[in-house]
């Protein structure tokens, strides 16, 4: 009935697909996945058959059409992303923007979300937080993004794959100084689950002892920079301190 349901996955353990979504992949008429061999996957293990038809960064613009047209004819779509929450660092948004300008009913159905469940478990501030998604891959890039919010006082959320996960700590020490806190989340779900707080030269030295904590899929989560009022009153508090040492002196 021409409605764009937005379907989150889980993002590891397969228990944590919602009874929802599972209603919903069963009930539309097509689904529209980022990568149609990882969903059919997905799919066969809850025994739904489905057409699928892609929907990746490199052609969601010209998949756009294909989507409305469907929709005009009456039909329903499920979007779905290789894992978690479409839209979320994966493909959608494009679609979801055409759809409702086209004035069809995009249903959102929640579920998995690795930011938020790190965040969930990290033990950092998630009163406000910044996500940041994936930093760039290059060095020099990294490194730019990272002084943009090295000041930023909110609880800072990162994605990062295994292959930049050392080289992106090490900028992150560089740039952020060593003392950060952060919690490397990794592997959320999965069997070899692993939550890691600590400075960032202390996470540094963990990760780069044990090549297997290098692995799978981390989110990470960075202590945002002090407040400058935290910063004064702390000044004021030395220079008191001081104050009355100094009195105390002969
Ligand atoms: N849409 C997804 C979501 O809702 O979280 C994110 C997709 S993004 C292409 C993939 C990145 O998400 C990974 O590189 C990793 O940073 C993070 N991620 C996904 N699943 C994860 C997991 N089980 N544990 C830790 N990080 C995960």
């Amino acid at each position: 009935e021409s409605i764009l349901y937005v379907v989150a996955t889980p993002i590891g353990n397969l228990a944590d697909i919602s009874e929802r979504a599972l209603k919903v992949l069963r009930s539309v008429d097509l689904i529209a996945a980022e990568d149609t061999r990882h969903t059919r996957q997905l799919l066969m293990h809850f025994t739904i058959n489905k057409p699928l038809f892609s929907v990746h960064d490199h052609n969601e613009q010209q998949r756009i059409e294909k989507v409305i047209a469907e929709l005009s004819a009456g039909q329903s779509i499920a979007l779905v992303s290789d894992a978690g929450t479409p839209l979320i660092s994966d493909p959608g948004f494009h679609v979801v923007q055409a759809v409702r300008q086209a004035g069809f009913q995009v249903v959102p159905v929640p579920g998995p979300c690795a930011l938020v469940t790190a965040l969930s478990a990290a033990g950092m501030p998630t009163d406000r937080f910044c996500f940041e998604g994936f930093l760039p891959a290059k060095s020099s890039g990294r490194k730019k993004q990272l002084l943009q919010v090295e000041e930023e006082t909110r609880t800072l959320v990162f994605y990062e794959s295994p292959h930049r996960i050392v080289d992106s700590l090490t900028d992150m020490a560089d740039v952020l100084g060593g003392h950060r806190r952060i919690t490397v989340a990794r592997e959320i779900t999965k069997t070899f689950e692993t939550f890691y707080t600590g400075s960032l030269d202390e996470v540094l030295v963990w990760i780069q002892a044990d090549a297997n904590q290098q692995r799978g899929e981390f989110v990470l989560v960075v202590a945002g920079a002090p407040a400058k009022e935290d910063e004064e009153a702390a000044a004021v508090s030395a220079e008191k301190v001081l104050k009355v040492l100094l009195d105390e002196l002969p």
